[in-house]
């Protein structure tokens, strides 16, 4: 692979992946200020994706309940292929400082009773929302031990890319 993407998953070989997993996506400062995007990967890449009327409640009850759990939320949006969903947060944050505080939002999921904003006033579409499938998900990604979640790459990927892509560039240099 030469060519690079502007998009910064473009450039992620997603049969690479194990998922689930937590991985920095990019992290751009701007202005003095810092900023991190997170991947956060709830299935395997090409082999599962989130039905969307579970994706869809996930994305509220998480966008919703993390913000109890931090400030520095920017933004939580699912990603468009279904396998899960990016979160931005203000400052340098590490994966493992998100991993805990996705513990602690996906806690709060299987204890709700509701899909917070869902009716027509709130959501663009309100009909398509499943919170059983919601906590479905959540509960599957509470059960993936923490270090799993740490873990982004196939054992042997690293070596491969070394192997074939001597110049691979440093996330420092881009
Ligand atoms: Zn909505």
């Amino acid at each position: 692979m030469t060519d690079r993407y502007n998009v910064e998953s473009f450039n992620l070989d997603h049969t690479q992946v194990v998922a689930p997993y937590v991985r920095i996506a990019d992290v751009k400062r701007l202005n003095g200020e810092t900023i991190t995007k997170f991947d956060l990967r709830f299935t395997q890449p090409n082999e599962r994706f989130i039905p969307s009327d579970a994706l869809h409640s996930l994305e509220h009850l998480m966008a919703e309940h993390s913000r109890n759990h931090s400030a520095d939320v920017v933004d939580l949006s699912p990603m468009g292929c279904r396998t899960g969903f990016y979160l931005i947060m203000h400052g340098e944050k590490t994966a493992d400082e998100v991993v805990s505080l996705l513990t602690q939002t996906l806690q709060d999921i299987l204890d709700a009773d509701s899909v917070p904003g869902c009716s027509p006033i709130h959501c663009g579409n309100y009909r398509d929302h499943d919170l059983d499938g919601a906590k479905l998900w959540a509960r599957r990604m509470l059960s993936t031990d923490e270090k799993d979640l740490l873990t982004v790459f196939r054992k042997d990927y690293a070596e491969d890319e070394l192997n074939r892509l001597p110049d691979w560039p440093h996330r420092s240099d881009r």
